[in-house]
């Protein structure tokens, strides 16, 4: 299978705006901003979907939320939503799973 663009962008093929890199995840600025603050919080390893996921990779997708946690308090938010969109009809185009991270702006409800 080819490499997803997030894969890309982990292996510096490809820039981005990164705001947080460790040996497990990147964190980078989405390139088409929902909010004033719209993180993707991305495991390096590629995993296409939620529904790819086993019982194995409960942590990985567990420190997404922690990083989400602690990315919005270094940036002074304590509101914010977290996304993962799971399959096309449900908005996703990047087959590397990835967790949105919007703050900044009043949340609507329902997300359409
Ligand atoms: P999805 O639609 O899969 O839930 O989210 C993919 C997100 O990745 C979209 O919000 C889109 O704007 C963002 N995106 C796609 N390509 C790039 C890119 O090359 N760089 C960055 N920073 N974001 C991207």
């Amino acid at each position: 299978m080819a490499e997803s663009i997030f894969t890309r962008i982990i292996n510096k093929q490809i820039p981005a705006r990164i705001a947080y890199e460790d040996g497990s995840y990147v964190a980078i600025h989405d390139i088409n901003p929902q909010a004033p603050t719209h993180l993707l919080i991305i495991p390096k390893r590629e995993i296409a979907t939620l529904n790819d996921l086993t019982p194995g990779d409960g942590e990985l997708v567990g420190g997404m939320f922690l990083l989400a946690k602690r990315l919005m308090a270094d940036l002074g938010h304590t509101d914010y939503r977290t996304v993962f969109n799971c399959g096309e009809a449900a908005g996703q185009s990047v087959f590397h799973i990835h967790l949105h991270v919007l703050a900044g702006r009043p949340m609507a409800w329902p997300p359409g």
